[in-house]
């Protein structure tokens, strides 16, 4: 059943799911228990001892959570995964398990407001140096890596405005200097990218966004080799200990079965409005992979199946004027987050990157006037009217 590999649209709803260990439940069970009952106490020493295999306590590990671990492992191409109650919860105990005071971490020009607290953090505390780089050439990233450093990290592409970073190139420069590459593949999902397959050895996700799809769970992921995984769930996952309840794990296993079908309309309706909006006299700059002037297209092109689900704008006028717009939407939601059914729209330079100091934001191209969108599944004509509407209305 294993041996030969399903393509992807087939793996999302039947891969890693063995019904005859779940008394033929078509559906994977919900095991919502905290702890699992040993037969004898000899057999609780052994699991302990890790001689034999089973569960003991749900931090530790539940079969639920594993179905979701083993199947995102598989999606991604990777060996092994681990599930987190949140994407910054996957994020933290990656960056914790690879890191030491002294340390450096490379990043990519922008990453997620709260990964860039968290940074901030493991230096004031741990002193764990970080730098960005643009990454755009061989030449530049060897300028950029230290003797000290132990962490590529990298989004791409990168939030809010959608530059892309060549992972094929990066992970080829850092193999040789045996630097680990981690990649937050949120945007994508891993039906867009692929980042293992590129050659980066660690994948994270926010999975409250495409993998979930429902927006109605907080969860993280991360995939990565055998015993990297397993060193995490006995360190950063087990002690930190930031694991996945069962029911969002379960929530997640029905999210992920529709994936592909959900991507598909986010990238069409995504391309239906970045042609109605990159001519549009009150819009100034679009950020959007697709788009063939942008500087990031070629990458796309290389390794991304599609271009996604999200587009960022400046409106033509200042912050207020922005706020406006925002203002006359009826049927986009005002709301952070991305990947859900509705349509979203959100503020970053006041809302998911303010805490990053102005001079940096300014450095990633985070304007006052900056609006990111997150396209949903509903009809793009009504998105589009909506959208119409609003800009008549400023
Ligand atoms: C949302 C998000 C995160 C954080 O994930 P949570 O699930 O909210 O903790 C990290 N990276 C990216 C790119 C995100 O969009």
């Amino acid at each position: 059943m294993d041996g030969n590999k399903l393509s992807f649209e087939t793996e999302v709803i039947h891969g890693k799911y063995f019904s005859q260990e779940h008394q033929a439940s078509l559906v994977p069970p919900l095991y919502q228990t905290s702890t699992f009952i040993f037969d004898t106490a000899e057999q609780g020493e052994k699991r302990f001892a890790g001689t034999e295999a089973g569960f003991i306590y749900s931090r530790l590990g539940n079969p639920t959570v594993k179905i979701l671990e083993d199947k995102i492992a598989s999606l991604e191409n990777g060996e092994a995964a681990l599930a987190f109650s949140s994407g910054m919860a996957a994020i933290s105990a990656a960056l914790i398990e690879l890191t030491k005071t002294g340390d450096h971490i490379l990043c990519s020009q922008g990453i997620y407001g709260c990964t860039f607290d968290l940074l901030r953090l493991l230096n004031e505390k741990y002193k764990i140096e970080y730098s960005f780089s643009q990454m755009n050439t061989k030449e530049e990233l060897k300028n950029q890596i230290h003797t000290n450093t132990t962490c590529i990290y990298i989004e791409t592409p990168i939030n809010p405005t959608m530059m892309l970073v060549d992972l094929e190139m990066v992970a080829s420069v850092a193999s040789e200097m045996g630097i680990p590459v981690v990649v937050d593949n949120t945007f994508c999902s891993p039906y867009l990218q692929t980042p293992v397959s590129l050659g980066c050895e660690v994948v994270i996700h926010s999975a409250t966004k495409y993998i979930c799809g429902h927006g109605d769970v907080i969860a993280g992921l991360v995939v990565g080799k055998k015993d990297f995984i397993k060193k995490m769930s006995q360190t950063t996952q087990k002690d930190i200990g930031g694991v996945i309840s069962p029911f969002d794990a379960w929530l997640l296993l029905r999210g992920l079965k529709t994936l592909p079908i959900r991507m598909d309309r986010h990238c069409e309706n995504a391309k239906i409005l970045y042609e109605f909006l990159k001519d549009h006299p009150k819009i100034q700059k679009i950020y959007y992979p697709g788009d063939d002037r942008h500087p990031g297209f070629p990458i796309m092109k290389k390794q991304m199946k599609k271009p996604g689900g999200m587009i960022s704008f400046t409106i033509k006028g200042t912050k207020e004027t922005a706020q406006a717009f925002m203002n006359q939407l009826k049927l986009i939601k005002l709301a952070v987050s991305l990947g859900d059914p509705e349509t979203l729209i959100q503020h970053p330079a006041s809302m998911t990157h303010a805490v990053i100091p102005i001079e940096e934001r300014i450095k990633m191209g985070i304007e006052d006037t900056l609006l990111r969108l997150s396209v949903g599944l509903e009809a793009w004509e009504d998105i589009k009217a909506d959208l119409e509407q609003a800009l008549d209305n400023i």
